[in-house]
């Protein structure tokens, strides 16, 4: 089991890592979901020991770290610029790691072609790199970060560089590979959708902390703060001026007032972040009118005046008054 325990990093004055603590288990997928700039690839790096922390400790079943090189960390890496050797073949890029290792040659050939057939490129050993698609070039870099059988295996970013349908059949081939072979993983990306299609465990990094950790369904359906439902895209962040009356809580917003409990403690008047989720029935009805209607995967997006979006079966018309429903919750100080 990966422990990361309490990392700090600082560049030029800037805290980028802030005590950043999580474990990653056995078999398990961990997210690690952030935005642009978060220090997500700094995190990577410290793991890998590539980069030094100022404090915190990378263990590794308990054991520090801190003295074993990268190469000695028998930890795989994945970038999105694939990092191969565009003067070898598909074969001496899969064997690299296990040359290094000096293992025998026939034992390398068995390896590279079973790992060539665990990604399902059989068949393409002794290929130039530089021939194959942006998606087979991701295919023979995490056959070669599979082919030591690394006990952990971390990917940046890696299906960035690749379009939409392409990346979703990599994202559930790699699933069920990281699954059948149960090598713990970190996944690095700022793409929540990508995020959700391959984690176990989502772990958000914001101002240097993880913000939240817990399965996709944990996190969805409570994501405990404005950045993190924003950031989601879970439903629509609005604030509210929080108010009690004969002992009753509501947050009053633009679109009306919302009946909710908080998780806080909050003075009347206070202003606070509400999430507003769409309900199919029930919660409490919000008149507006519609500004615009996108088509969007088996549904339309529509944005009502004031900014709320909604997903609806049917397309209304733009400038007609429509009535949905939201189920609020109070997401603390805005
Ligand atoms: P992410 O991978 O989440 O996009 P990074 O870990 O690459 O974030 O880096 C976050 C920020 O840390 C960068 O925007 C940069 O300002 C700073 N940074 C990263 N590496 C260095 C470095 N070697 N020297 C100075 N600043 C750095
Ligand atoms: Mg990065």
């Amino acid at each position: 089991m990966l422990t990361l325990e309490s990392i700090s990093k600082h560049y030029e004055d800037q805290p980028l890592l802030d005590g950043v603590s999580f474990s990653v288990g056995l078999g398990e997928t961990a997210c690690l979901l952030g935005a642009s700039g978060s220090g997500k690839s700094t995190l990577l790096r410290i793991v890998a020991g590539l980069e030094l922390p100022e404090s915190g400790r990378v263990l590794w079943d308990g054991a520090d770290l801190a003295s074993t090189p990268p190469h000695a960390r028998d930890f795989g890496l994945v970038f999105q610029d694939y990092a191969l050797f565009p003067h070898l073949t598909v074969f001496e890029n899969v064997a690299f790691g296990l040359r290094m290792r000096n293992q025998p040659k026939d034992a390398i050939a068995s390896r590279v072609t079973e790992v060539l057939e665990i990604v399902n490129l059989t068949g393409f050993a002794s290929r130039r790199v530089t021939d194959l698609s942006g998606g087979e070039q991701q295919r023979v870099a995490l056959a070669r970060a599979l082919a030591p059988r690394p006990r952990l295996l971390m990917f940046d970013e890696p299906l960035g560089a690749l379009d939409r349908s392409l990346k979703e059949d990599l994202l559930h081939e790699l699933r069920a590979i990281l699954h059948r072979t149960k090598i713990p993983a970190i996944y690095v990306t700022h793409d929540q959708e990508e995020a959700f299609a391959l984690a176990d465990r989502i772990l958000l990094l914001h101002e240097g902390k993880i913000l939240r950790d817990g399965t996709p369904a944990e996190v969805w359906n409570d994501p405990q703060s404005a950045w993190a439902a924003r950031f989601l895209g879970v439903g629509n962040v609005v604030e509210g001026k929080f108010k009690i009356q004969n002992s009753e809580f509501r947050i009053e917003t633009a679109f009306g007032a919302f009946k909710t409990r908080c998780p806080h403690e909050h003075e009347n008047g206070e202003t606070v972040a509400l999430l507003l989720r769409q309900a199919d029935a029930g919660g409490t009805r919000v008149r507006a009118r519609v500004e615009d209607v996108v088509f969007s995967r088996e549904r339309f997006k529509v944005t009502l005046r004031g900014g709320l979006v909604v997903q609806l079966t049917s397309a209304p018309k733009v400038g007609e008054e429509i009535e949905v429903a939201f189920r609020a919750e109070c997401l603390g100080h805005a």
